[in-house]
């Protein structure tokens, strides 16, 4: 029997993105369940392992056609022994997440971080085009990362390696979730642009954002970006700025991993090109010279299916060690 399937699960705080993949990475079918936060955060678990029972049957696979399950989760996570430190979003705390999935399912379990499978199967499938030494930065309602070098996913001492929203860009900015300030993640997120545009409905009452603010009562990253591309200077300012502080960021970080591809994905880099071109400008005026020859920018290309691909490859890439 051919044993060519693999389960890719990607955790979220509100749904489970779960898929069957073939080997290959092509996804045979794609689903998604709610996720219930019930019986310790074992609940979800369950749920996940019912659903993909529910599927095999109704496609008519065998469970010793699978060759295990891959799966990636929010949190402090420690890839090799499959152990959640913690996971607020989930209740998880010390969880033995991989050994209680494969109790259950028989079949071999690996986890990751739910930013670093992102990276993985935007690497192996999208726009990474395998490449070695890879940053790649989510801007999305936080500012995500991932850094894989050598061909490895870099987790670090404590599973903490390529929280790239929480480099600090200004020493006297705005509070960050982690508990300090300045962070990347305060300016680059969708939020963090939300406040930027704040900042101008407060200090400019007659100016477009101002208009939009008093019409919809709130401002986000999408009307920012909607008003740059009609050629709103407050907006095209809050574009520049921004980007102008993830080149910065991306520059240094650059520094340690001279990576030859750098992605940057999530939702506010579906705003495209501007932010990426603008990126890019910035990058290349605070860049070392020879490592910025080296290293291509791209957008990230498999949106929402980047965590259950790099999930299977998490699966896949242990069957070939
Ligand atoms: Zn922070």
């Amino acid at each position: 029997m051919n044993k060519n399937n693999i389960v890719g699960v990607d955790i979220g705080g509100t749904t489970v993105k779960i898929g069957l993949l073939k080997d290959d990475g092509k996804i045979i079918k794609k689903w998604e369940i709610e996720t219930k936060k019930s019986n310790d955060g074992t609940q979800v678990i369950d749920d996940i392992w019912n659903s993909v029972l529910v599927t095999l049957k109704e496609l008519s696979i065998d469970l010793n056609q699978v060759l295990g399950i891959g799966i990636g989760a929010p949190g402090f996570i420690d890839g090799k022994k499959g152990y959640v430190y913690e996971a607020v979003n989930l209740g998880w705390k010390n969880f033995k997440l991989s050994d209680y999935m494969s109790d259950k399912s028989g079949l071999p379990v690996f986890v990751e971080n739910d930013a670093n499978i992102a990276v993985i199967g935007e690497n192996w499938l999208g726009a990474g085009n395998q490449s070695k030494d890879v940053i790649a930065v989510t801007l999305g309602t936080g500012v995500g990362g991932g850094i894989i070098t050598g061909g490895k996913i870099l987790n670090g001492a404590n599973g903490t390696a390529g929280e790239i929203g929480h480099i600090i860009v200004d020493l006297n900015g705005y509070d960050c979730n982690c508990g300090r300030k300045g962070c990347l993640e305060t300016i680059a997120s969708a939020t963090g642009i939300a406040r930027q545009a704040m900042q101008i409905v407060e200090d400019k009452p007659t100016s477009k954002l101002a208009v939009v603010f008093q019409e919809n009562n709130t401002i986000t990253s999408k009307d920012v970006f909607e008003l740059a591309a009609l050629g709103d200077e407050d907006c095209n300012q809050i574009i520049n700025h921004t980007a102008d502080v993830i080149g910065f960021a991306l520059a240094n970080l650059s520094i340690t991993l001279n990576p030859s591809k750098i992605l940057i994905g999530g939702g506010v880099s579906k705003a495209g090109n501007q932010l990426l071109q603008t990126i890019n400008k910035y990058f290349t005026k605070y860049a070392l010279p020879r490592i910025r020859e080296a290293c291509e920018l791209r957008i990230a290309e498999l949106g929402n299916d980047a965590g259950i691909i790099g999930a299977a490859y998490l699966v896949k890439n242990h069957k070939t060690e």
